[in-house]
């Protein structure tokens, strides 16, 4: 079973689009998804979801979420990079 996701990475934000879906449905689903520009990805789903509403199914919520994270291993790299700026900016104030 498949579950559709959109994942917004300039926003860090994700909506879940669709669950319960057979893995032909889900195909179908993300040809459109992406025909229409929405950034959509299918994700393994282990069981069937009792929420009727994928947009408020805690269960997608928490497959998503361990979805992401494993997406990005390094996920305090960005926070490194924003730390290293205010330094510099710190520093060219007091110049
Ligand atoms: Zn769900």
């Amino acid at each position: 079973m498949k579950l559709i996701c959109a994942y917004d990475t300039k926003e860090d934000t994700f909506a879940i689009l669709s669950h319960n879906l057979s893995v032909a449905d889900a195909e179908q689903q993300l040809r459109e998804m992406r025909s229409a520009k929405i950034p959509a990805y299918s994700l393994n789903q282990p069981r069937t979801h009792n929420s009727m509403h994928p947009d408020h199914c805690p269960s997608c919520v928490r497959l998503v979420l361990k979805a992401i994270k494993s997406k990005t291993p390094n996920p305090s790299q960005d926070n490194q990079i924003a730390r290293t700026r205010a330094v510099k900016q710190r520093h060219a104030r007091h110049a």
